[in-house]
């Protein structure tokens, strides 16, 4: 990038959009701070320490700050010369739908005290419509909405490999302004008003949201019909106006995106007067899938379907809320792990992302050896999607168990190789 090109960067809030921002638009050539109120975290991440499970970031932030184009602070003062300012603070959603941004206006608030004149604010978090708009009033300076679209699992990647880069603005200046920070990439830019790229962010995950219920209720219905959902689904993949992802049953969407902003979405509408039920729906969907699971893991290890979990030990695969993350907000592994819990079910867990830091508010024991969650279980529930779990010794692992019943909600293993290693396999919709 011509040195004419580079721009010194704010961020605010290091957290997984606001730290792989960081790290990638240093790498891009950009002069980026990160400022987090985590004085920790900042410590940590001025060390080189990495506090997420993101692969290939450690190598970004290492080299962002050998070559001195990155660095941590707690003070927003050290934003003061910034030609660009992201925020990158949560923006969590209450169970009614309501978008608590006290962190995000408590940023807004501080940052107008220490900005230049000349800086652009860009509104990274997820934020209800009509909140770019207030900020800009409040900041007195342009203020772009430029959702993040990353996964988590996937950050560094996606961030320097976008499927699109949205950037909604009322000044074309600012909007040139960030669309600047992307220069290099090879992504569709869509320039829009900000209320079309707020809506943008939360109308793609509640889709997404929407998809995977749609597949779970189908799944269910496989059940039912004699069908198999693998060949189903395989049949839909093939309609590119269906798309190939988000296509795989298990046991409900979850993470730190998904639920809040579905339900975000759906009291924006509610709140505009609009009947969204068809998200409503999605959500209820969601929540009898997690039952369903347990009702499943119940028949499975007890041979009934009114069999009693009390005192039952049962050895969980994957708690984290999707494969190649560290991340348990709104997991629905979680979820289902604390209704077995509730069930009377004594809950021995191992994910490869968690280690045995116990994320789970003490609901499942984590351990860090497989072999420990397999011994002496009544059943094995898979519940996160990691790939290396089709490489365990599947055969030991039957003889470690009490009675070697597997339920798989995600179809990752195959049935015919668990059935020969010993155990009797349940899968979603087969
Ligand atoms: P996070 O919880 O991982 O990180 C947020 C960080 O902000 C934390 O380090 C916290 O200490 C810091 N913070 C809070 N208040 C602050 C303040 N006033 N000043 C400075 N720092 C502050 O959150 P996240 O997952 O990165 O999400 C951030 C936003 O991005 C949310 O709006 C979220 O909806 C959106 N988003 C998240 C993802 C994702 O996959 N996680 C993807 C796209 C968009």
């Amino acid at each position: 990038m011509e040195e004419r090109n580079r721009l010194t960067v704010g961020v605010v809030g290091t957290g997984y959009v606001g730290l792989t921002s960081a790290a990638c638009l240093a790498h891009l050539g950009h002069r980026v701070t990160g400022v987090d109120i985590d004085a920790g975290k900042v410590a940590a991440l001025s060390r080189g320490e990495i506090p997420i499970a993101e692969p290939g970031l450690d190598t970004l932030v290492a080299e962002g700050l050998a070559e001195g184009r990155l660095a941590f602070a707690t003070d927003l003062a050290a934003l003061s010369r910034a030609d660009v300012v992201l925020l990158c603070v949560p923006t969590p959603t209450g169970q009614d739908g309501t978008s608590d941004l006290h962190a995000f206006d408590a940023a807004v608030e501080a940052l107008a005290r220490v900005l230049s004149p000349g800086c652009v604010v860009a509104v990274k978090s997820t934020v209800p419509v009509g909140t770019t708009t207030r900020t800009e009033l409040a900041l007195r300076r342009p203020t772009v909405n430029n959702p993040e679209f990353l996964r988590e699992g996937h950050a560094a990647y996606d961030f320097l490999n976008p499927d699109r880069i949205v950037i909604g603005a009322s000044d074309h200046a600012a909007a040139d302004r960030v669309a600047a920070l992307y220069e290099g990439l090879s992504a569709p830019v869509l320039r829009t008003d900000p209320a079309s790229s707020e809506l943008a962010k939360y109308a793609s995950n509640a889709f997404l949201a929407v998809k995977v219920s749609y597949v779970n209720v189908l799944a269910e219905l496989c059940e039912r019909l004699g069908a198999d959902i693998a060949d189903v689904a395989k049949a839909m993949r093939l309609d590119p106006r269906i798309g190939s992802a988000f296509l795989s049953p298990g046991p409900g969407w979850g993470g730190s995106c998904l639920p809040k902003d579905t339900r975000a979405l759906l009291r924006a509408a509610g709140e505009a007067g609009v009947d969204f039920s068809v998200l409503a729906d999605a959500m209820a969907a969601n929540h009898h899938q997690r039952e369903r699971v347990v009702e499943k893991v119940r028949q499975a290890v007890t041979g009934s379907p009114d069999g009693s979990l009390e005192g039952l030990r049962l050895g969980l695969l994957g708690l984290a809320f999707k494969a190649g993350t560290d991340d348990v907000r709104e997991s629905p592994a979680l979820a289902v792990a604390t209704r077995l819990a509730e069930c009377g079910a004594v809950l021995t867990g191992y994910d490869p992302g968690l280690g045995r830091a116990d994320r789970t508010g003490g609901v499942v024991q984590l351990v860090d050896d497989v072999t420990l969650v397999a011994k002496d279980a009544a059943g094995l529930v898979l519940l996160t999607e990691w790939p290396e779990f089709r490489d365990l010794d599947w055969a030991h692992l039957a003889d470690l168990t009490d009675r070697a019943t597997i339920v798989d909600t995600r179809n990752l293993l195959d049935p015919d190789e668990l059935a020969c290693a010993g155990f009797v396999y349940f899968g979603l919709g087969r």
